[in-house]
């Protein structure tokens, strides 16, 4: 019998029915009821199970080489953080999770963190994916919620995509896509490159990287001129600053945007021309925005056009945050980030009082903690003394990543949960717990538009792999609290984290979460559902005030190339592959589309640097270097080049494009700018 379960891979969130064929193999269906994809898949979907074997997993717990039993390296792992905590205090501590956990392990992750170390460091790879969109929302609307829905899509008659290849990264919602602009939409696609999505597009402005607040600001003013400024939205709804429209008048007419963008002003006007004509508009962003050193900047700016235009809380009128990961938002939910509490709330007394009476907890945090790239900095001066990462590969994934790698080999002690044996930063590990993998593990997890799906185990857990929530509870428990931390099952976490959810003298902050019934009922059969309805319908919005604030942001300067690094490296994905390819390299046919990493290349830049195409190319930036074959490709802008992330030691002798980039996050969110390095 097919069990209805999720995709493990992006934040569509892909609803997938799948029949066991034999002891570990299953054949994958898309799931026709499920509201996300309605029976569709992709290719990474769709090969799903080549990658439930059990080649290379990791079944039981290490202690440094050897095989250890379970009760062995959880006293270890308990007994180290406790320690620790009580030499240099809970500070010197941290964990870094993964938006591969489900809401469920992230929530007692959380919970042993912040409640009961008394610590807020715990962060997590999507720092690295949608902070800055978190942030956005926070100066905006007063809170986290992303006003957009997979149906506003079908109801729009402009789709603006910015900073997003969607056809690769996240194509069933491009298949969505696609049918509306069948049935008429028009497709605006703002990328420096000419993707496989731009190609596609009524239009492309292949947009200098980081002008993104002078493309906004600029649509902004144009709007304005033309009239199409919602001025009752913003006299009932809306705050704006003295300074706002004054801002706004400086340096944003269309040839002075078309400069700083270096976009033909023809193609900018028609941009302008089409938003300021079409009510109906979704702008929907992703990484190219998110992993800037302004990129909450370029999220507000965003923000403020559908703000001043009233184009939020209507169908078919959104801005429309898409998250990387499968769990992304279910983190973000729980308090994942080091930046939130639990429950969508904050650092301050009051919530920290409400969480810490929920919780009954000896403690609880009383400031944000590290966010990533301050979290591995602390590693490397020694601030951080016991570090558990948990379903993330940091030696490959975060920015200057042969720093990061002399930060984890110089820590006392690293604990290192995961599915896979051998990866980059298990090598660093004095401890490895065998995590479950998907199709092993029970939860939930929630998409892009906020829609929660169950995963389901398929298979009985191999070896002595354990579900992460219970690894972490394990070990709370082992540091002496036993009560807070005697879950039997994923569902007597969940249903904590609902009564969270909806606790406290304002009556809670995640409204809409349904009950389940006691054990397993309820949750067992829990179907797709998204909380929250339309957010911003009723015009009211999480403000002392109600009101959403427009703020008021400036283009920073675009430095120049520098003589030694002439050119502009950007970085992103393939369609094929996922995150550090250690599932995604289990399906050799996954592997066809991509064999290797290139380096693209704008023919003018080849000539100049004597590159051949198909031959060898170094690419080198302040932090390290790295070869990649290069292709030469007039998509490329010139003067700038594009890598892949996926390839790291474990799979290439090149292509190692985490060691690229510079260790520098924007100053509001903390998420990495992984565009535009000098290189
Ligand atoms: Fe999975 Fe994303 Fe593809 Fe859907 S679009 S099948 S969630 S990888």
């Amino acid at each position: 019998m097919a069990i209805k379960t999720t995709c493990a891979y992006c934040g569509v969130g892909c609803g997938i029915l799948a029949t066991r064929t034999g002891e570990r193999s299953v054949h994958i269906q898309g799931d026709p009821d499920h509201p996300a994809n309605h029976g569709r898949l992709c290719s990474k979907g769709t090969h799903l199970g080549e990658t439930v074997g059990l080649d290379g997993r990791l079944l039981h717990p290490m202690i440094g080489q050897r095989r250890a039993s379970w009760d062995k390296a959880l006293d270890l792992v308990a007994k180290r953080f406790r320690d620790t905590v009580t030499q240099y205090g809970p500070d010197s501590v941290a964990f870094y999770v993964s938006g591969q956990l489900l809401t469920e392990d992230y929530y007692v992750a959380n919970k042993l963190m912040k409640g009961f170390i008394g610590s807020a460091n715990i962060d997590t790879n999507s720092r690295l994916c949608m902070s800055s969109a978190v942030a956005g929302h926070m100066r905006a609307f007063g809170e986290d919620v992303v006003p957009a829905s997979y149906a506003d899509l079908d109801a729009a008659d402009l789709i603006v995509l910015v900073g997003s290849n969607t056809a690769w990264c996240h194509p069933i919602v491009y298949q969505r896509i696609r049918a509306r602009c069948a049935a008429g939409a028009t497709l605006v696609v703002i990328d420096p490159r000419r993707t496989e999505t731009a190609e596609e597009a009524d239009l492309h402005l292949a947009i200098r990287p980081g002008s993104d607040v002078a493309l906004m600001n600029g649509a902004l003013a144009w709007c304005r001129e033309a009239g199409a400024i919602d001025e009752r939205y913003l006299a009932n709804h809306v705050a704006v600053p003295d300074v706002f429209w004054k801002a706004l008048g400086d340096g944003h007419d269309l040839w002075s945007v078309a400069r700083t963008c270096d976009l033909p002003a023809g193609e900018l006007r028609r941009f302008y021309e089409l938003l300021a004509a079409t009510p109906r508009t979704v702008t929907m962003f992703s990484q190219g925005v998110n992993q800037s050193l302004a990129g909450t900047d370029q999220v507000n700016a965003i923000l403020n056009l559908h703000l001043a235009t009233g184009r939020i809380g209507r169908p078919g009128a959104a801005p429309f945050s898409i998250t990387g990961q499968p769990n992304a938002m279910g983190g973000r939910e729980v308090g994942g980030l080091a930046t939130t509490l639990a429950a969508h709330r904050d650092f301050a007394p009051e919530n920290r009082a409400v969480v810490q009476r929920f919780w009954a907890s000896p403690t609880i945090a009383r400031k944000p903690g590290l966010k990533a790239v301050d979290l591995f900095r602390a590693l490397g001066e020694g601030r951080i003394k016991a570090l558990w990462v948990m379903a993330t590969n940091p030696a490959v994934s975060m920015p200057d990543a042969g720093r990061v790698r002399e930060a984890l080999a110089a820590c006392p002690f690293v604990v290192v949960s995961d599915v896979i044996a051998d990866t980059d930063t298990g090598a660093f590990a004095h401890v490895r717990l065998p995590a479950a993998a998907w199709g092993e593990k029970d939860g939930t997890v929630t998409n892009s538009e906020r829609t929660v799906s169950r995963q389901r185990a398929l298979f009985p857990l191999p070896g002595e792999a354990r579900p992460d929530w219970w690894i972490v509870s394990q070990v709370g428990r082992r540091m002496g609290w036993k009560s807070a931390f005697a879950y039997d099952r994923p569902a007597d976490i969940w249903r904590e984290h609902v009564r969270l959810s909806r606790y406290g003298d304002d009556g809670g902050r995640v409204f809409t979460l349904p009950t389940t019934g006691g054990g397993n009922a309820g949750y067992d059969d829990l179907a797709p559902f998204r909380w929250g309805g339309t957010p911003f319908a009723d015009g009211r919005f999480a403000t002392p005030d109600g009101r959403a604030r427009l703020v008021a942001v400036v283009q920073k300067p675009l430095a120049a190339p520098l003589t030694n690094w002439p050119l502009t490296l950007n970085t992103g994905r393939y369609r094929d592959h996922w995150h550090s390819m250690t599932r995604t390299g289990l399906a050799p046919r996954l592997a066809r589309h991509r064999a290797e990493p290139l380096v693209e290349v704008h023919p003018d830049d080849a000539a100049r640097f004597g590159i051949a195409d198909g031959g060898l190319a170094r690419v080198a930036t302040p932090q390290g270097e790295s070869v990649y074959r290069a292709s030469i490709v007039a998509t490329q802008r010139a003067g700038e080049l594009f890598v892949p992330i996926h390839w790291t030691d474990r799979t290439s002798t090149g292509g190692r494009t985490g060691l690229l980039p510079r260790p520098l996050a924007d100053p509001h969110s903390g998420q990495p700018g992984f565009k535009a390095t000098p290189a």
